[in-house]
């Protein structure tokens, strides 16, 4: 049996090795005579996977000692309410920068809590862009700023970070987290869905600010609050176990790749080649995103007409190419090349991107 070409855009594909490890271990986990899932969440052996994962995730992304890393539950989606709902004071706004569907939603979620403001966005180009630092209304006053690094749906990515945010900085990076280098210490929250670039579904990872914890607003329930976290070392209830045992051997293969660095390396790459069956098709493969806004996770791209996307779908799809379909509200097609997606996989879609092509000029 060989692997798919897996582009689904999340969950999403995983390195063979990590599966194959999990495999090897499913029943009798470092000679327990059990498997993961089934030991007890404070027994000794669970606890080593947990903190090593933590370690790990700080190694990496090079997090300095006053952030925590957390482990919760409830998707990237719970962060867009439990930001607000710990964070967003009654008169200053929180500023959210919209950049697609998901900024959309976390805004959505902190209407609900308090004042918010649009400091950007890009919606009136259906999101082709990721708006220039010096069209951002940005204010010393403002609660928090909110952007989301990397637009799932659309695309489009922030290429740098390099800038006077003014207010504490929230991001998240479910579709892009460590895919590349990031100065973490610019932000005070990173919030990411394992399901992308880091593991299975089921476990969501927080990296906040210390400090940050300590301005928790009050009457906030127990579980939703940062600070529950924080003190029972993500162990204040049963967290998502197996699942976080995924993300320790998802972590441990991308340090064995590389590290952040790594893995930028082999995301350019590529990105590049499916970009370029794009650029080298005169006209025939549109790309969404605007050229220097455009991502190294998700390419998207259209057809010249309705008929020829669908038939390139349902072709890829007998060539063995998953998950390529847009998003229901662009359309057209996107490949979404995660860490995990292989260079041979961009290889062969870019070759049957331009055999395509010469058989429906
Ligand atoms: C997938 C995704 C989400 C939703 O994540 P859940 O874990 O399903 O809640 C949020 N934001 C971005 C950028 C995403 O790509």
């Amino acid at each position: 049996m060989t692997r798919a070409h897996n582009f689904n855009a999340g969950p999403a594909a995983l390195p063979t090795e990590v599966l194959e490890k999990a495999q090897k271990e499913l029943t009798n986990f470092n000679n327990t005579g059990m498997s993961v899932m089934e030991l007890s969440h404070r027994s000794a052996d669970y606890e080593e996977v947990h903190n090593n994962a933590a370690a790990l995730m700080k190694e990496l992304m090079n997090i300095p000692d006053d952030y925590e890393v957390l482990f919760l539950q409830g998707g990237a989606s719970l962060q867009f309410s439990m930001l607000p709902m710990n964070f967003l004071p009654e008169k200053a706004p929180g500023n959210y920068v919209l950049t697609g569907s998901w900024s959309e939603k976390a805004l959505k979620e902190a209407e609900a809590m308090g004042p918010t403001k649009v400091g950007g966005s890009a919606k009136e180009t259906n999101y082709t862009y990721i708006p220039a630092f010096d069209s951002l209304d940005m204010d010393n006053d403002d609660a928090y700023v909110h952007i989301t690094s990397n637009n799932t749906i659309f695309g489009t990515q922030w290429q740098d970070f390099d800038y006077d945010w003014k207010a504490p900085l929230f991001a998240d990076m479910s579709s892009d987290i460590l895919s590349r280098p990031i100065p973490v210490e610019r932000f005070s929250v990173i919030y990411a869905g394992a399901q992308k670039n880091l593991g299975p579904s089921g476990v969501t990872t927080v990296i906040i600010k210390k400090s940050l914890i300590e301005n928790e607003k009050s009457g906030v329930p127990t579980v939703l609050k940062y600070s529950t976290h924080s003190k029972a070392n993500s162990l204040y209830h049963t967290p998502p176990t197996f699942a976080i045992y995924m993300l320790n051997n998802v972590l441990e293969w991308i340090k064995a790749n590389g590290g952040a660095e790594g893995m930028e390396k082999r995301n350019k790459q590529k990105s590049d080649t499916i970009y370029a069956a794009i650029d080298e098709s005169s006209g025939f493969y549109t790309g969404h995103a605007e050229k220097d806004s455009r991502s190294r996770m998700n390419v998207t791209f259209t057809l010249p007409s309705e008929d020829l996307t669908k038939a390139f779908l349902t072709e890829a799809k007998e060539n063995g190419f998953i998950g390529l379909n847009g998003h229901r509200s662009v359309g057209g097609c996107r490949a979404s090349i995660y860490n995990a997606v292989t260079q041979e996989s961009c290889d062969a879609l870019a070759s049957f991107m331009k055999k395509f092509h010469e058989s429906n000029r």
